[in-house]
């Protein structure tokens, strides 16, 4: 089985001293806990060099929260994954509804980073999932199949090996309120089957986590299912003791 697997994105929040005191003590708490999951964290990209000295630990990798799609040249304000690969980083999130939504990431352009992460070794964190409005109108299948269409016509039909997926429905993220678990359930099951038949790869391959308002009193739930392969927090990854806790429940 596919372990357990716990990302963190601070999104556009915590300063020099926040996150190095954070990272002081996550050190601490790898060392006295034996963790066998993987754990991503994923701060501004700024403030990576702050995590350097615990990258060596064997289940802690580093993510980025985005990257261009130009590996080098006049893009002013870009990082490419080649420098991004260069300093560590072994995870990126692309398509997250933020990006999508206020920095209009359209599905192909989305696709278009997907593929030259691929190309690069790192593996992507694809964020697909609906609006409200979408949902009230039961199109939340279609919408997560038009965001995995276009990764498979620009990717290919192996795409979806060594990728992640996270389920993120709009509506659920940094609401306090998490999606309901047999919603998650059957919209998980929906892409695994989608992406194994419409794709090369095993539906026991595809690796789905759920993000949306995912919390140290809701995890529980969401981690003893097989259907689900881990989580993507936002404002839980703030708080060490939320962060922590979340990570010893899925231990
Ligand atoms: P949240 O954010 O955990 O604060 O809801 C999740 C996300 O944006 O990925």
């Amino acid at each position: 089985m596919n372990k357990f697997i716990i990302a963190g994105n601070w999104k556009l929040n915590g300063n020099n001293i926040l996150i190095s005191n954070f990272i002081k003590k996550l050190k601490m708490f790898f060392k006295t806990h034996s963790i066998i999951n993987t754990i991503i964290f994923i701060p501004p990209i700024v403030y990576i060099n702050n995590i350097k000295d615990i990258i060596q630990e064997k289940n802690f990798f580093l993510g980025a929260q985005n990257v261009d799609l130009n590996l080098s040249g006049a893009f002013t304000g870009e990082i490419s994954v080649n420098m991004i690969k260069d300093i560590g980083v072994k995870y990126v999130i692309i398509g997250h509804s933020e990006r999508r939504i206020l920095h209009y990431e359209n599905n192909k352009c989305i696709a278009q980073k997907f593929k030259i992460l691929k190309s690069k070794k790192i593996i992507p964190i694809l964020c697909l999932g609906e609006n409200l409005k979408e949902k009230n109108f039961n199109k939340s299948e279609l919408i997560c199949r038009k965001q995995i269409d276009e990764i498979i016509t620009i990717v290919g039909k192996n795409a979806f090996q060594n990728s992640i997926i996270a389920y993120e429905p709009i509506w659920a993220i940094g609401t306090g309120q998490a999606a309901d678990l047999k919603y998650v359930i059957k919209m998980h099951k929906f892409i695994k089957t989608y992406i194994s038949e419409n794709s090369n790869i095993n539906i026991h391959d595809v690796i789905v986590q759920y993000g949306g308002s995912v919390n140290e009193n809701n995890i529980e739930q969401f981690f003893n299912t097989n259907d689900i392969n881990g989580v993507l927090l936002g404002n839980s990854a703030l708080i060490y003791e939320k962060f922590t806790k979340i990570i010893k429940i899925t231990n």
